[in-house]
């Protein structure tokens, strides 16, 4: 196992059934091993400084159904909300003082008719906060919505192409949505000059070690600035609420690999690992990630955004948290890096 952690540090690639085997090992000390590799990775790059990205949950309406997703347009049971203009520079506002220089807008996907108002908000956000970066996490548009957020000022796009499978995509996905119309997207966001994150759930159902492979070497074709990479958890109020959550050993053993990879990618540790266990968000630090997203939204509409049962959003995975989180990085040998953040590559 060890020889194939040193081929995919040298080489950056494996073929499949190599990844294969590094899914499956289950030796604690080649795992260790697998950690300890995409650490030393991540600290020649980025250090032990940790990015930390202010997350404004703007809006739970929704007009896709992705049945994976609590926000999901059939969902009845969600009280939609939108926060104002005003809204997201207040938590613009209160995040600059707290330190962050990088603002994600992320929410559900809406019709054309609001990407003015979007583009309007993207300048607003520019003219008030020039050294920050602005991220948009806002699913699918026409190439000219992009080019519109992109001119009005916006740096970076998440948009996770969920997996690289075209059945497994169908089977998570309402009948209108196609994989080959996201990947369309983000090369339309990497064209358009982008910094461009995508990734998967993990542990999603009806997801095989192979279509994992499968997105492994999607992503190391893309070569994506960032990758957005968490466990799946079920919402009670979606057509997958008896399917199991993923797990985060599976999870950190992908960001480890990813990291080696591709060894200056950005990596979060989401908010679903530090869900599902309360060390999540450091293990994934310990496997590579490189990058935290706390919560800037109002407190009164976190609960709103709930994608997931049980979804964290208070303490360290707050904004107003930065102390707790900088606690636990120093337990662990990190500390927050302050700046803006932006991918070396
Ligand atoms: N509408 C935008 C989009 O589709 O990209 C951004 C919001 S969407 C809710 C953000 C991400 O949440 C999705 O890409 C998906 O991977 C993740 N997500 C949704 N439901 C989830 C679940 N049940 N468990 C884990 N992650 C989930």
């Amino acid at each position: 196992m060890k020889r194939l952690v040193d081929k995919l540090w040298d080489e950056h690639r494996l073929t499949p059934d190599e990844y294969r085997a590094l899914l499956i090992m289950r030796d604690a000390q080649d795992i260790d091993y697998l950690m300890d590799q995409a650490r030393t990775v991540s600290q020649l790059h980025f250090g032990r400084g940790i990015y930390l990205r202010g997350l404004i949950e703007l809006s739970n309406v929704c007009r896709n159904d992705c049945l994976y997703c609590g926000i999901r347009r059939s969902n009845c049971h969600v009280e939609r909300y939108t926060l104002s203009h005003d809204q997201v520079l207040a938590c613009c506002e209160q995040g600059y003082k707290i330190g962050f220089r990088t603002f994600v807008l992320q929410g559900g996907e809406w019709g054309e008719e609001r990407s003015r108002w979007i583009a309007d908000l993207i300048g607003d956000i520019k003219k008030g906060w020039p050294d920050c970066a602005v991220t948009l996490s806002l699913g699918e548009h026409p190439r000219e919505t992009y080019a519109l957020w992109r001119d009005a000022g916006a740096d970076r796009y998440l948009l996770r192409h969920e997996t690289h499978h075209p059945r497994l995509y169908s089977l998570l996905h309402p009948q209108g949505m196609s994989l080959a119309q996201r990947l369309q997207c983000l090369d339309w966001l990497k064209e358009l000059g982008f910094q461009v994150g995508t990734g998967i759930m993990v542990g999603a159902p009806f997801q095989t070690l192979g279509s994992i492979i499968e997105d492994i070497e999607y992503l190391v074709d893309f070569q994506p600035q960032m990758i957005g990479l968490g466990p799946f958890i079920p919402h009670h109020d979606t057509p997958f609420r008896r399917f199991p959550a993923g797990s985060v050993e599976m999870t950190a053993k992908l960001y480890a690999i990813l990291r080696l990879a591709m060894p200056k990618t950005l990596i979060p540790s989401t908010t679903a690992m530090a869900t599902l266990a309360p060390d999540g968000r450091c293990r994934g630090i310990l496997a590579g990630a490189n990058v935290v997203m706390p919560n800037l939204s109002p407190t009164d509409t976190r609960k709103q955004y709930s994608l997931y049962d049980n979804k964290a959003a208070l303490g360290a995975e707050s904004a107003q948290g930065v102390k707790i989180l900088a606690d636990e990085l120093a337990a662990i040998g990190y500390h927050i890096d302050w700046s803006r953040g932006d991918s070396p590559q």
